[in-house]
């Protein structure tokens, strides 16, 4: 079926959606189990749903297509329930379609360092989220026992903690997903009809706001900027106008991060830096991104690639003066699935060298502070 096809059953759907809607029993029923069911998601009684599957040794499964929201959930709720004592769980902010954006805790939730992962900011980028995932369960199962570099990954993580939003957009990649399908409230609906036949190519909220212009720095600069909600490079009225860029700033200023970590796609590169970040910030990030360079072989692209233009890497920078990384995976939008098990292989390795990279910087830093503690390889374990 072609894109146009496509809209017309859609537009059908939807009208047979608007009648049904007028019969008060079938409203009020709708209405009753949507806030059921947002009521137990707010409650943080997420974990309560049941999961209709039976749980299977890996529980990520990385070979469909449509990562959803449900089913990241779901996965949520089993990651936890198998390893609980590095996974912790707990819904963030609901979005304006009524879905929380779950957010994840993975290692020591006492470590001394931490840092951010973001993916999905972008709708149709979801690979991102899918990817983020299957890491998360390859290095909770391997916590133990791995070593990298000949540190067992808990040595790494029980003193680099990471904080991630898996999927910081959950409606529009509902939408990017399943169209108007996807969109909850009627004016949602209609914003995904009003647009081109193109919604997996959305980046946007069910707002129309791309979460990542919503920021402060740069807000509403840019070349491509769209000035009414769209399904990309809208801004939105102003900064931090959507609950989702709130989420990620009330989830930033839990911790003095060493470094942010994001996740999109696509084009196989990496971005580092903010023209209008310090220099040693920006150092900070080429010598980060040279690392996850050295995995993935993506192509670097440094500070003076682009003004500030509201993204959250250019946001963190300016106003945490930590490095930013925002690693694009993949070919093309939505990347297709049969490109996943080459991503994962070269992504694999990053959090962990990541993170003892920073350890060590941070130890040299303190053995510089203190002249009489001779050099080490060795790092904490708390
Ligand atoms: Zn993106």
């Amino acid at each position: 079926m072609n894109k146009q096809n496509e809209l017309t059953v859609q537009k059908i759907l939807l009208t047979l959606f608007m009648c049904l809607s007028a019969t008060c029993l079938f409203a009020q029923t709708v209405a009753e189990i949507g806030q059921s069911y947002v009521k137990i998601l707010q409650q943080n009684n997420w974990d309560a749903l049941e999961v209709n599957r039976p749980i299977p040794d890996t529980i990520v499964d990385t070979r469909h297509q449509l990562y959803s929201y449900d089913e990241l959930l779901d996965d949520l709720r089993l990651l936890r329930r198998r390893y609980p004592s590095v996974i912790k769980v707990e819904m963030g902010d609901t979005t304006c379609q009524g879905r929380p954006i779950p957010i994840v805790r993975f290692g020591n939730p006492n470590a001394p360092y931490h840092i951010m992962l973001t993916g999905s900011i972008h709708a149709r980028e979801y690979m991102s989220t899918q990817l983020v995932m299957a890491m998360l369960e390859q290095y909770a199962r391997d916590y133990r026992y791995e070593n990298y570099k000949g540190h067992r990954l808990h040595e790494i993580f029980d003193s680099v903690a990471l904080v991630i939003l898996p999927m910081v957009n959950p409606d529009g990649v509902m939408i990017s997903q399943q169209g108007f399908l996807g969109a909850v409230t009627k004016k949602a609906k209609l914003f995904v009809l009003d647009q081109e036949p193109s919604y997996d190519q959305i980046k946007s909220n069910a707002n129309g706001v791309d979460i990542n212009r919503n920021f402060r720095n740069g807000f509403g600069d840019g070349k491509w900027i769209n000035r009414v909600p769209h399904y990309f490079y809208y801004s939105g009225p102003y900064a931090y106008s959507e609950v989702e860029s709130r989420q990620m700033l009330k989830t930033s200023q839990e911790h003095d991060y060493l470094c942010f970590l994001n996740y999109h796609s696509s084009g196989n590169v990496i971005y580092y830096g903010c023209m209008n970040a310090c220099d040693s910030v920006n150092a900070d990030a080429l010598r980060l991104a040279t690392l996850i360079q050295n995995h993935t072989g993506f192509k670097l692209f440094g500070p003076d690639s682009s003004m500030p233009n509201g993204s959250w890497a250019d946001e963190v920078e300016l106003c945490y003066h930590r490095p930013s990384m925002t690693i694009e995976i993949g070919t093309r939008n939505p990347v297709p699935i049969e490109q996943f098990p080459i991503i994962f292989n070269k992504n694999r390795w990053v959090w962990a060298d990541l993170c003892l990279t920073l350890i060590r910087q941070r130890n040299e830093a303190e053995e510089t502070a203190s002249d009489d503690v001779a050099p080490t390889d060795s790092i904490p374990v708390y």
